[in-house]
């Protein structure tokens, strides 16, 4: 059917109504005021018993579908009360051309036909124009005021909630979470993206279950805040947002103010995942900070493997040639001595005895100098070692000094392990020579080599009962000329314990040393078992 007016069948007024609109329908169509009549009481008797019986009821007013030869009435109601009212229908029957009844459940159609004069089909123009003039009819009476009205309504109603469910659907599909905001800043909704990834209902969001949803360092604080509602532009920021397994991943934030009053009455937002575009650029950034260091890195490298490189040239050049004319300068003044008949007098004698005291002190500055270059040049030889045998051999070289000094050395059970023999006998060496020589006066030195495993690692601890030293200057004894002691007192060149941290690094080891003057020193040496 093409449907012209609906009237809906509640009360004896709506009878008034489908009587006047189905009077008007014939009219339109061109039926003679009799047939008009005829057809109007027909549709009355029907729509009469619908609303004394029936249930839902409504009168469609329309024009027959498949030929548009006929005006149509078809009145519709939830409940099959009409077949009761045998007579009035027959008398409906009576009246019009043709009357259909379908019954489906409780369902019941009842249609009334009336054919137009002249048979002609109804031009299709010509029943847009009839609908119009339907709807623009003016009010029969007040009530069919209201009911248009409420009609009105109720059709925008359903046409709003159509287009709420539209956007809704919408919202829900789109892969970015939306939600709005009120005036007082509580959210009236959002889209079940937002839901899902939060883990958190509406109410949820209002119930300030919210606090830690944005991370610290993005939260804007409380003044951020107020600015941001205050504006009446879109604001667009970056938060990191916890999720619902508690993880933080970068958004977009947009969120734009509605303006009424010239003030921002609501907010409507959306957030955008934008945490792979993100950590692509940290990476990205890293790497380029990566890659300068790097080349920092090598660049520094290179100049400190240059630098080393002319130190050990110079060290070994400036050691080696300087004991010619110190050989020659040794050689002259013991010369000088011994053709005691040439020297004038005491004081020439004392000069001469000065020199030769200088030139043994270079001596052995040039010496130590030339192991330390050396042991830098040196290939390292590594060998199973038993470090007692090592301590031992050692230990042997001083027999002369500790028998002299009346110095006790108590070497405690030491381990086996990886190493260059000569380099480590260098590095005890050094050590017992420091112990048997910052000694008290009148105190006998006490020498312990303590050591033992731990895992992969073997600690020895030489502790000697000498003069000590103050650890505030720890960190220097270990360096290149470094010395605590005067050397009027206890000679020296300052680079005995500088070979040995050489000798431990070479060893992919560490020393280190803690002391108390007066007391006495404990040299802590640790060295892996296996060298990589
Ligand atoms: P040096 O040739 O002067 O002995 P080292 O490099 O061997 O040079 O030692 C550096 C300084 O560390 C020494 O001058 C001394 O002051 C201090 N020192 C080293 N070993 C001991 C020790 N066993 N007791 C006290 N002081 C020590």
């Amino acid at each position: 059917m093409y449907e012209l007016a609906k009237v809906t069948l509640e009360n004896e007024m709506d009878l008034v109504l489908a009587h006047k609109r189905s009077m008007k329908l014939a009219e339109i169509a061109g039926l003679t005021l009799s047939a008009q009549t005829t057809f109007a009481t027909a549709v009355s008797e029907i729509a009469r018993n619908t609303i004394d019986n029936g249930k839902n009821g409504c009168l469609t007013l329309g024009i027959s579908d498949e030929k548009r030869r006929s005006i149509v009435a078809c009145i519709t109601d939830d409940n099959l009360r009409d077949l009761k009212n045998k007579d009035g229908l027959d008398y409906a029957k009576r009246l019009v051309d043709k009357l259909n009844v379908f019954t489906q459940d409780n369902d019941n159609t009842i249609e009334l036909y009336q054919y137009v004069p002249q048979g002609n089909k109804i031009d299709i123009q010509v029943l847009d124009q009839w609908r119009i003039n339907f709807r623009n009819e003016p009010p029969i009476s007040p009530y069919d005021e209201i009911k248009r009205k409420s009609e009105q309504l109720k059709e925008l109603t359903e046409k709003l909630r159509d287009s709420e469910d539209h956007y809704r659907m919408l919202t829900d599909t789109l892969p970015l979470m939306m939600f709005s905001i009120n005036e007082t800043g509580g959210l009236t909704y959002v889209n079940k993206w937002m839901t899902d990834y939060f883990g958190l209902s509406l109410e949820d969001f209002n119930a300030s279950l919210t606090e830690d949803l944005i991370y610290e360092e993005d939260r804007p604080d409380a003044e951020e805040l107020a600015a941001m509602t205050n504006s009446k532009t879109a604001i667009k920021a970056e938060w990191r947002l916890r999720n619902a397994s508690g993880n933080y991943l970068w958004h977009m934030v947009s969120i734009n103010p509605i303006i009424t009053d010239n003030k921002a009455s609501a907010w409507f937002g959306f957030l955008v995942d934008i945490n792979a575009q993100k950590l692509f650029e940290q990476t990205l950034k890293d790497n380029q900070e990566l890659k300068k260091a790097q080349q920092l890195l090598q660049y520094n490298i290179t100049e400190l493997n240059r630098s080393n490189e002319e130190l050990q040239q110079f060290a070994f050049v400036a050691s080696h040639d300087l004991q010619e004319p110190l050989r020659k300068v040794t050689f002259y003044s013991d010369y000088l001595q011994m053709q005691e008949a040439l020297l004038v007098d005491d004081k020439s004698i004392r000069f001469l005895h000065g020199i030769r005291q200088a030139s043994d002190r270079m001596r052995g500055l040039i010496t130590d100098l030339l192991g330390f270059s050396q042991v830098n040049k040196r290939k390292m030889d590594l060998k199973h070692l038993s470090l007692n045998h090592v301590m031992q051999d050692a230990v042997s070289d001083f027999e002369l000094i500790i028998k002299e000094k009346n110095a006790t050395v108590e070497i405690r059970n030491l381990p086996e392990l990886q190493g260059d023999e000569t380099m480590l006998r260098r590095l005890f060496e050094n050590l017992l020579s420091n112990s048997l020589k910052y000694v008290r006066e009148d105190v006998a030195p006490v020498i312990t080599i303590n050591a033992k495993q731990e895992g992969d690692v073997v600690k020895i601890e030489f502790t000697d009962n000498g003069i000590g030293f103050d650890e505030q200057y720890l960190s220097k004894i270990f360096t290149l000329f470094q010395r605590l002691h005067d050397k009027q007192q206890f000679s020296g060149s300052g680079l005995g314990l500088a070979i040995c941290r050489k000798i431990v690094e070479m060893h992919n080891g560490s020393i280190t040393a803690t002391s108390k003057v007066n007391v006495g020193s404990c040299f802590l040496v640790r060295l892996p078992v296996k060298q990589e």
